[in-house]
């Protein structure tokens, strides 16, 4: 049994001080916990500053501390064993538990940063001829250098980075600390580092907890007695459920309130790497964000899906973000602007007070869509998650293939098309599938990307291509969104295409499945081909079918032209010119509807025309209902709605003409 960790942010309206038994009110509770983490941030600033040298990130990347022993993975631990201590401004009563906390917090951002500094001492040492555009050997020699899991857009961001230093000082950067400013801390406790003298935490019932924290009495604490405990009670939200065991939360001022980011960790049942017989195989899509398919695994390695298409369509949710950031690109480049212009301004300067309340609006609306945009993108990729995971439930799944992000080419057509759906919500959607799979006991493998959407999933195990053109009905045109295949004449979604052999490969190719010892990340690396048989089979074919393919004839002959009854093009009508249009018979595009008048009850009355009607999948699409109430949290998203089927293809056998009654033979 392992355990899954979560955090939920709970909210402290308020705390008794334990000796006195006096109240404090929520905004005096907000100003003791800002003056603790404020305490706490200036001495991680100052530890960071101190810290901040080639020199000493080089002692925290060797791993070793100063008596030989190996750094723990506890950061205030590491950081006194290399003896890099902080102590409080002189006149301040600060207690070790707090220095602790502020350790904690810079051995996390010392670390986060070890992680940028290797990326750019890689990007440095192997920087490329021209920084627009590395050649192949470039990139094999860079990546030679890195890890697996950066992807290219981190690469692409520091190379950026990387070339405006070179600009602005003619010369490469010889580190990380000479390209960035030492990282900022934010105002936050966090208690993890602490023990019983500064924080305890106890669960009061299935909803409740109580946490007892020394918080500071005033803004500079002299001596002890400007300490006091303080009882905060919590209300846990219903999603931690009442076996989950509470851990030491951190503690924020946000908006006027104590924010507690209370971590809890719930026991989670195994979910095997191998021996799966349902499985759900999922691709990034262009339009769509996910499009899906459910398989089972069948005797003798055949894969046999139920033939229905799954969709998390987000092309509106996309479309959105896509003027967000087209927005936050426009105030950027405005913010940037105004600092330059300032930068050359004095403050005598008469220009300099309008131009200062311009930027700093200008800044704070920038923040402002930043701020939507990460929002929206995390909601977006919660909500696809959740969905992906109720289709897994509903199919009775337990297991769950994903394209591997780090083999997907970034490259060509579709990374350029997909840059609308960024790879950071994917990266998003996959760790919230990760986490949501583990809780439901579900194994979530990823599987190679190369060639999905390029192999028919159908015949030819793996070799017969498939063509690609824009729409069903537009075979001749070169396109992008629909697959055939000239071999067994599959035609379909092209997505679709692309989860039934993501899903093929990763049922037929389960045996191979690797799990990373630190991460339990599953990953099938090789690459297994099947074909993959949809349940649902065309119809037979007629009789009139099937004589006209023996007799090679065409069942539907269309008349030679002498025998239609219309011969000839249709004439056109009278086109609507400056003479004729008082006389047109054409009825007006729009119905004129009479205004409300103004102050009657009736105000706000429907216009004249049809009333709207409930939503239906549209003529010819079964399945894909655009329905707001469907789960998904977004109106303008189109997800297949989760339906359980039961089992498609280990039900009874259907009874064979022998087994019918006479009467129907
Ligand atoms: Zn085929």
């Amino acid at each position: 049994m392992s355990r899954l960790t979560a955090t939920a942010t709970c909210t402290a309206h308020g705390a008794i001080v334990e000796v006195a038994g006096q109240v404090v009110p929520q905004a005096l509770l907000a100003q003791r916990v800002a003056w603790l983490a404020g305490l706490a941030r200036d001495l991680t600033a100052r530890l960071i500053a101190a810290r901040w040298t080639a020199a000493d990130l080089d002692a925290l990347a060797s791993g070793v501390g100063l008596d030989g022993r190996a750094l723990p993975a506890k950061g205030w631990v590491a950081l006194r064993r290399l003896a890099w201590g902080v102590t409080p401004a002189s006149g301040q009563h600060v207690c070790d538990r707090v220095a602790r906390c502020a350790q904690e917090q810079a051995a996390r951002l010392l670390r986060l940063a070890q992680h940028r500094r290797a990326l750019v001492a890689a990007i440095v040492a192997t920087w490329p001829q021209h920084p627009g555009k590395r050649t192949d050997a470039e990139w094999q020699a860079l990546r030679a250098l890195l890890s697996d899991r950066v992807s290219a857009a981190e690469i692409r961001n520091r190379t950026r980075q990387i070339r405006a230093y070179l600009d602005r000082h003619h010369v490469l950067p010889a580190d990380l600390t000479d390209l960035e400013e030492a990282p900022a801390s934010a105002t936050q406790i966090v208690l993890a580092a602490a023990d019983r003298q500064l924080a305890t935490l106890e669960r009061v019932g299935e909803l409740g907890a109580r946490l007892r924290v020394k918080l500071p009495l005033v803004a500079c604490p002299a001596s002890g007695r400007d300490w006091a405990w303080h009882v905060l009670p919590i209300a846990l939200p219903p999603t931690v459920p009442a076996e989950a065991t509470l851990c030491t939360p951190t503690l924020r001022v946000a908006k006027g309130r104590v924010r507690v980011d209370l971590p809890f960790q719930s026991p989670i049942g195994f979910a095997p790497a191998a021996g799966h017989v349902i499985g759900c195989g999922f691709d990034w899509g262009l339009n769509t964000l996910l499009t899906g398919t459910v398989g089972r695994l069948m005797a003798k390695g055949r894969v046999v899906s139920d033939g229905r298409p799954l969709a998390y369509d987000a092309s509106g949710v996309s479309a959105k973000l896509h003027r967000l950031r087209a927005e936050r690109e426009h105030l950027a480049a405005k913010k940037t602007h105004q600092e330059r212009l300032l930068v050359g301004m004095t403050v005598a300067d008469t220009r300099f007070a309008a131009l200062s309340t311009a930027h700093e609006a200008i800044r704070a609306e920038h923040e402002r869509v930043c701020a939507k945009i990460r929002h929206v993108n995390k909601t977006l990729a919660w909500s696809a998650a959740r969905w992906a995971l109720d289709q897994a439930l509903a199919s009775g799944a337990t297991v769950i293939y994903l394209e591997d992000l780090a083999t997907l080419e970034a490259r060509g057509r579709r990374g350029r098309a997909n840059a609308r759906l960024s790879g950071q919500v994917r990266g998003q959607v996959v760790a919230a599938i990760r986490h949501l799979a583990a809780k439901h006991a579900i194994a979530v493998v990823t599987v190679p990307a190369r060639g999905t959407s390029k192999y028919c999933p159908r015949c030819g195990q793996g070799t017969s291509t498939l063509t690609h053109c824009p729409a069903p009905d537009r075979r001749t045109e070169r396109g992008w969104a629909w697959a055939s295949c000239p071999a067994c004449g599959l035609s379909c979604n092209r997505d679709w295409a692309a989860a039934e052999r993501i899903l093929a490969r990763g049922l037929l190719g389960q045996q191979a499945t690797r799990t990373d010892r630190a991460t339990g990340v599953r990953t099938i690396l090789a690459v297994v081909e099947g074909n993959l048989a949809r349940a649902r089979r065309p119809r037979k074919a007629t009789r009139a079918a099937r004589r006209a393919r023996r007799t090679r004839t065409d069942l539907h002959p269309r008349l030679a032209a002498r025998d239609r009854s219309k011969n000839r093009p249709t004439p056109k009508r009278p086109t609507r010119t400056a003479n004729n249009s008082m006389t047109s018979s054409r009825v007006p595009d729009r119905r004129t509807v009479p205004a409300p008048v103004p102050g009657t009850s009736r105000a706000g009355q429907r216009p004249a025309g049809q009333a709207p009607q409930a939503t239906r999948p549209p003529a010819g699409r079964t399945g894909l209902v655009r329905d707001p109430q469907h789960r998904t949290g977004f109106h303008r998203v189109a997800a297949t709605p989760v339906l359980s089927l039961g089992h498609y293809a280990d039900g009874p056998p259907r009874p064979r003409p022998t087994d019918l009654p006479e009467i129907f033979r």
